[in-house]
């Protein structure tokens, strides 16, 4: 069994709904698991866009990570998720995105875990924290708290419906 981070996004229809069935649809390959607080943030990127709620999920697995990958883009294709004709950094229903894999390390032309961008990004960070505040990049071997110190305000803020009470970022 291995840990494994995933991070979550939408920007389309009912977001909340489309975070928490996506995460109902990972029992079958993953167990233990946790999903994160409900973030709202602002398109990056692509701009012109609607807002963002984000989230991060904890679990095990015993697939290996290309399969891993299998699993998350078949739960975006069921969910909908038009990968042909989407644009890039666009909106999107479901975005489901590998953070880390254990402590692999992996680049090939279909994977790159750690997430490159997580580390810039305080819609994974401040999720990802709330689940293990003393997560450590397996790259770096830094803890992931000590980017959040680093980056400029990014329009994050807690969904009051999730009760979590984390200062303003
Ligand atoms: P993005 O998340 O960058 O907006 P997509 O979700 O459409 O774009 O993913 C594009 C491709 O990114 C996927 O087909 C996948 O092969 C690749 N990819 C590389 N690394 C990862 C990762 N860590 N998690 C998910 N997809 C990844
Ligand atoms: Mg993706």
């Amino acid at each position: 069994m291995t840990e494994i981070w995933l991070g979550l996004g939408s920007n389309l229809g009912n977001r909340e709904a489309a975070i928490r069935r996506a995460t109902d649809l990972m029992p079958p390959f993953l167990s233990d698991i946790q999903l994160s607080g409900l973030w709202e943030s602002k398109a990056r990127y692509v701009e012109d866009q609607p807002d963002f709620l984000n989230a991060v999920v904890r679990g095990l697995t015993e697939l290996g990570p290309e399969l891993l990958l299998e699993a998350i883009q078949a739960i975006e294709n069921e969910m909908g998720r038009d990968r042909v004709t989407v644009v890039p950094k666009g909106p999107r229903i479901i975005d489901i995105d590998i953070l880390l894999y254990g402590e692999k390390i992996i680049v090939s032309d279909r994977l790159v875990v750690p997430h490159p961008g997580m580390r810039e990004r305080k819609f994974v960070l401040l999720p990802l924290l709330q689940l293990d505040p003393s997560l450590v990049d397996p790259v770096s071997r830094r803890r992931f708290s000590s980017f959040l110190a680093e980056l400029p305000p990014q329009g994050i803020y807690p969904c009051e419906s999730t009760g979590y009470h984390i200062p303003y970022p």
